[in-house]
């Protein structure tokens, strides 16, 4: 057996705050696989960081997703959130299992339509869209969901121009009950400007009303602010047809059911508090069934979910760089990622387990990243195993918003490997390396002589103190 290694022993002030009255959690159970793929050998094969997906684990999620919706509600249709991870591989999962895309930018809707989405199956959301992205969804028959005014004038003005009819829905906030509100995308429901944009719609020969669409927040643990939502939308839809005898297709309720991941500061970790995708479902079939459209008036239910399909798809493997003790005794641990690679460190107490067998000692630590920031913590407190220099760890669910907010910071993004069905890995997008950045660099000629660079064959001189 390997020499147990000398650690100074320190006495600890009790902090207050730090146990729940169910005691500290325990964190550290080993994992040493992700689907059956031993950790070490993706990280010698692949590199440390690495982030890895699980394929199996995706479409697991989906069609949990799917089922639940679909048992309770006729007419049913997921889109894939682009936002939430534009992986290409990882978008292809989602359309090969039947997922539309929604996108928010002129480039996420580029990336749907190489994936092969047809354009009438994109969902174009979002405040930025410019004129060519406006005509080019409309000539493509997308569905555009107009955000505000100036928007909805330009689409008109476009649409005339160029003798088209787009499809189009509007986004709606409303006060679901959930506050601080989020009133800032799309027109307001209690204030009146939903139905003044719907009236201007209905009353444009360029333009065909097909739903209503809102997306009420993000992370969101009330099932019933979604069937508040859902409500809002209905009444709508009623005074659409009672007004104008207008049929909407689709009522779309947008993303934001939480994965079980722990938001900073809450009491009890996401997977206790987090509610099912059955309550949320429940929560919405509920209201639109029970609102008294007939059978074939009832309108497609669309939803745009993101973090709760990818979320627990995802995992970061890292190394520990090094151990030190800060000036109050806390021990802390250098990983070789940051808040860089795992943006979501400012905002969730991510999962972290050690990935390899270890000894009986735990101790409440810091978790550091290696940026020279003072940011840059992926956890604040943790209690895990005595990690030493070289050993791995296993971040989880980390598979929504990383890869795409993470940033290019003091290190280059790390290679993503994909664990398919037969748990075969892939890499879906590469490690960057210094060419990556270059690519875009351009140097002014005034700026391309160096008088520090050393000529071939002249001898260095040095000038002496
Ligand atoms: C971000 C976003 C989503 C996905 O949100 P999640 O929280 O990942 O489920 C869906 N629709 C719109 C309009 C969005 O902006």
């Amino acid at each position: 057996m390997e020499k147990l290694r000398y650690e100074r022993p320190i006495v600890q002030k009790m902090n207050k705050g730090l146990m729940n009255k169910f005691g500290t959690r325990t964190e550290y159970e080993p994992v040493t696989h992700i689907e059956g793929v031993p950790v070490k050998s993706m990280i010698s094969q692949y590199g440390s960081p690495l982030f890895v997906i699980s394929e199996k684990q995706i479409r697991r999620n989906f069609q949990s997703a799917n089922r639940i919706f679909k048992t309770r509600y006729p007419k049913v249709q997921f889109a894939w959130s682009y936002k939430t991870n534009y992986m290409d591989a990882v978008c292809k999962v989602f359309h090969q299992e039947g997922s539309w895309a929604e996108v928010v930018s002129g480039f996420e809707y580029e990336k749907a339509l190489r994936n092969g989405v047809p354009g009438n199956k994109i969902i174009f959301n979002g405040p930025d869209k410019s004129d060519a992205e406006l005509l080019k969804a409309a000539q493509n028959n997308s569905l555009i969901h107009i955000d505000h005014f100036d928007e909805l004038y330009s689409l008109i003005k476009i649409s005339e121009d160029n003798h088209l009819k787009p499809r189009v829905a509007i986004r709606v906030n409303m006060d679901t009950g959930i506050y601080p509100k989020w009133d800032r995308f799309g027109f307001n429901y209690e204030n009146g400007q939903a139905w003044n944009a719907l009236t201007r719609i209905v009353n444009s020969d360029n333009l065909e009303l097909v739903g209503l669409h809102c997306h009420i927040g993000t992370f969101m643990l009330a099932p019933w602010a979604y069937a508040n939502a859902a409500s809002k939308l209905c009444e709508l839809a009623w005074s659409l047809k009672e007004k104008f005898k207008m049929t909407i297709q689709y009522i779309d309720l947008g993303g934001g059911f939480p994965s079980q991941n722990t938001l900073k500061g809450s009491y009890l970790p996401g997977s206790d508090t987090v509610p099912s995708i059955d309550q949320f479902a429940d929560a919405i079939t509920d209201v639109i069934l029970g609102y008294g459209f007939k059978h074939e008036d009832l309108p497609m239910l669309i939803l745009e979910t993101g973090r709760a399909l990818i979320d627990d798809a995802g995992y970061l493997l890292g190394s520990v760089l090094a151990t030190k003790r800060l000036s109050d005794g806390r021990r802390s641990t250098i990983m070789d990622f940051g808040v860089n690679t795992l943006f979501t460190a400012f905002w969730y107490d991510h999962k972290i387990s050690p990935a390899q067998e270890f000894g009986h000692h735990s101790e409440e630590m810091v978790l550091y990243g290696p940026l020279c920031m003072n940011i840059d913590i992926i956890r604040e407190s943790i209690t895990l195993p005595l990690l030493e220099k070289g050993n791995h760890v296993v971040v989880h669910k980390v598979g929504a918003y990383n890869m795409t907010q993470w940033m290019q910071f003091i290190t280059l993004r790390p290679n993503i490997v994909m664990i398919d069905m037969d748990n075969h890995t892939h890499v879906i997008r590469k490690a960057e390396t210094l060419d990556t950045l270059l690519e875009n660099e351009q140097i002014p000629s005034h700026l391309e002589y160096n008088p520090l660079t050393p000529v071939a064959s002249s001898t260095v001189e040095t000038s002496k103190v």
